[in-house]
């Protein structure tokens, strides 16, 4: 039996691996779908930390906390800011290539809620070089197992997991689990009939059954939508426009063309007036009858969405629009689950002998994440949970 069983291979559960490999324990890392199925890979604008000059650890944690609207867990939003740059000289080493400007220097931007320029990119497919680079040094390791297609299908109170692979069912009884198996905006989108950005695997059974054992949650009922859903084309319905449009210039607009949301305020407060808006009567409806503002990345320089959304733009010119030209149609969608599994800072739940990282906890970000907090935070909890977890097994 593994000293730590990771559920989730995600930038939490393939960090967690690493770290908790990394202190001396076998480690098994089981998987739903393929190793490389996650949201992780998925996100796009980029992953904050305090890296300029301007910028400093106290200055993000009260970004933190006001985009949060104070609800986010002091004590973990202090770890998540404290451990930014040394998770990007940490990721830089595994290879993650951050995009840098024409000096040499970091290339950072302001994301919404953030009162610095603090948003590190690898254009726009941040979360992509991030998951990859990780499962790269997991694979790495001879310390490390991984099964995929391998889905947790039932827990009990002593941390014994039971995977599902290939029509037989596995017992394991690690020394330590790690739950890292993500949000659940997915089956959400699926219940409620929404669009959302979210992967296959973004379905919640393993936080339910950590729920059923004991674990308490916090938050559950806080779901973010994401403001800039793509609502036409058709083809590109639900994909996330990345935040960094707005950082570098791009306006929302109603039917009349007028400005109505300060576009880089906290998430929840853009998505709101865009919500608002529509539902007032001054948005716009696509011609599959969604309704939608529209982003106006005109103002945007072309060199700056060359380097920080060459993918959103290949996106839109393949369905027909082009975004440097073109009005874009959008309305927020079900994007990341806010609430979760409480942790402490080493990721330990309230159940003895399981920790838990990434985005099936709560606390970290309270009841509104700022956008790039999310890849720091499977970073820094992730390492954390699978330290703990090690040493807890030692
Ligand atoms: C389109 C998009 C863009 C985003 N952009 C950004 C961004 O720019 N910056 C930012 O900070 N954040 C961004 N996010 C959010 C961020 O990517 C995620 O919140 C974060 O990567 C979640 O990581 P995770 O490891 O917790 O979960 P995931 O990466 O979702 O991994 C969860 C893993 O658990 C597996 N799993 C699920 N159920 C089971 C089960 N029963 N048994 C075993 N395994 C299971 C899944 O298959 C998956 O491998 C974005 C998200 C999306 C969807």
């Amino acid at each position: 039996m593994p000293d730590v069983l990771v559920i989730g291979s995600g930038g939490a559960g393939l960090a967690a691996a690493l770290a908790a490999n990394d202190a001396g324990a076998t480690v098994m890392l089981a998987t739903k779908l393929g190793v490389a199925s996650c949201n992780t890979a998925k996100a796009q604008g980029g992953i904050q930390a305090a890296v300029g000059d301007d910028d400093s650890i106290e200055t993000h944690f009260a970004d933190v906390m006001r985009s949060s609207h104070n609800t986010a867990d002091p004590t973990l939003a202090q770890r998540l800011v404290e451990e930014g740059p040394t998770t990007v000289r940490w990721l830089e080493e595994l290879g993650v290539a951050f995009t840098r400007e024409g000096d040499g220097s970091l290339r950072i931007a302001r994301c919404g809620g953030a009162t610095r320029k603090r948003l590190l990119q690898v254009g726009d497919r941040t979360g992509l070089a991030i998951a990859g680079a990780l499962r790269d040094a997991v694979t790495a390791r001879e310390g490390i197992t991984l099964l995929d297609h391998a889905p947790l299908i039932a827990l009990t109170t002593d941390g014994t997991a039971l995977l599902e692979r290939g029509g037989e069912q596995l017992e394991i009884r690690p020394g330590a689990l790690i739950l890292a198996a993500g949000g659940r905006c997915k089956r959400e989108a699926q219940e409620t009939g929404e669009l959302s950005t979210n992967g296959d695997g973004a379905t919640g059974e393993v936080a339910a059954l950590a729920v059923a054992i004991g674990c308490v949650e916090r938050d559950h009922d806080s779901l973010q939508r994401h403001p800039t859903g793509a609502a036409w084309p058709e083809s590109l319905a639900g994909y996330a426009v990345p935040e960094t449009t707005r950082a570098y210039g791009a306006l929302l607009r109603n039917a009349a063309g007028a400005q109505f949301v300060d576009e880089l305020a906290p998430r929840d407060v853009v998505a709101e007036a865009i919500i608002r808006e529509c539902a007032e009567g001054r948005g716009v409806t696509t011609p599959t009858g969604r309704p939608a503002v529209y982003l106006d990345c005109r103002p945007v320089d072309p060199t700056d969405a060359e380097i920080s959304f060459p993918y959103m733009l290949r996106r839109y010119r393949k369905a027909g629009l082009d975004p440097l030209t073109e009005l874009i149609p959008v309305y927020p969608v079900l994007h990341y689950q806010n609430g979760g599994l409480v942790i402490d800072e080493d990721g330990a739940t309230t159940v003895p002998g399981i920790w838990a990282a990434g985005e099936i906890t709560g606390g970290v970000h309270g009841r509104n994440r700022m956008m790039g907090n999310s890849l720091l935070e499977i970073c820094v909890f992730g390492r954390r949970a699978g330290a703990a977890a090690a040493a807890a097994v030692r």
